[in-house]
């Protein structure tokens, strides 16, 4: 692992040496800690799988086979697993180690594009976004849009915002006040007001990645505890503080599609990279489900 920029950057690295965690996969992506049996889940979205590997040991286990080509997983705060899947163009959840049933697949009747990323509110609330990375060439489209979402506790699905290219990855600032979102095609990160009744407002720039050059998108991101910014992009992992000062880009040996914080601390940052997961460890506390 390379730190690039270093202002300030290395001080949050507590090992400066990434730990490979597993590999062999095709294209790895969705990693969530589930602190409640101390293990990672990450999904291989070509592979149609969920794995599970557990630290201290060698390999991984296959937690859901097909997983419909699963991408972005969470947690709600009952221990349910949610998961984005491609070709089952929906959100589904399913009690951990148990059958998944569909959470949401449409929108005013017409089926989603393929969901892709997923965060939980401390209201229950479920706010996920849905590019069209899942669908073969666009086929299938039925949406005009590529939306932002807020899927209320009583079920009801609110379109949030219509105006991003490819939304993808979000995370909420520690207190939940904001919201950000990548475009990983404008190779943006937004950052929204959220309002009480759960809406968002605003949307300006808040990272800007267009014109770097380097191989890399906005997609996975996260928060830790004292607001800073984990946001895969250019490069690697870009890390902002809440004031939009960028400290550095941690550069992994392939380009990270996503992370997520982790381990008894919360302290471990995993990083699905492509056929590879890595894992690195850090001096932040993150924010992920059952952190605080
Ligand atoms: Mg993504």
């Amino acid at each position: 692992m390379r730190i690039e920029g270093n202002d300030g950057l290395s001080g949050l690295i507590a090992t400066e040496a990434e730990t490979h965690v597993a590999g062999g996969f095709t294209f790895t992506e969705g990693p969530v800690w589930v602190a409640a049996d101390g293990c990672l889940l990450f999904s291989d979205i070509p592979g149609d799988t969920i794995h599970r590997w557990r630290p201290g040991t060698a390999g991984t286990e296959v937690y859901r086979h097909p997983s419909r080509n699963s991408n972005g997983l969470t947690l709600d705060h009952a221990g349910n697993l949610l998961a984005c899947e491609h070709s089952g163009r929906r959100v589904s959840r399913a009690p951990y180690g148990g059958p998944e049933e569909t959470l949401v697949d449409r929108f005013e009747g017409k089926r989603l594009n393929s969901p892709n990323d997923i965060i939980v509110h401390s209201s229950g609330a479920l706010y996920f976004t849905d590019p069209t990375y899942g669908l073969k060439g666009g086929s299938g489209k039925e949406l005009g849009h590529q939306g932002v979402y807020r899927l209320a506790p009583d079920g009801t699905l609110t379109l949030l915002d219509d105006t991003f290219t490819q939304p993808n990855g979000l995370a909420f600032s520690p207190d939940e006040s904001l919201l950000y979102v990548g475009d990983s095609k404008e190779l943006i990160v937004r950052r929204f007001g959220v309002e009480s009744d759960g809406a968002i407002d605003g949307g300006e720039v808040f990272v800007d990645m267009r014109g770097d050059g380097r191989d890399g998108l906005p997609d996975g991101m996260k928060v830790d505890e004292d607001g800073r910014l984990w946001t895969t992009g250019a490069g690697g992992v870009w890390v902002v503080e809440p004031d939009g000062r960028l400290l550095g880009v941690l550069a992994l040996p392939r380009y990270p599609a996503n992370l997520a914080f982790g381990g008894p601390s919360f302290s471990t940052l995993y990083l699905t990279c492509h056929a590879d997961v890595y894992a690195v460890e850090t001096a932040v506390r993150g924010i992920g489900p059952g952190s605080r």
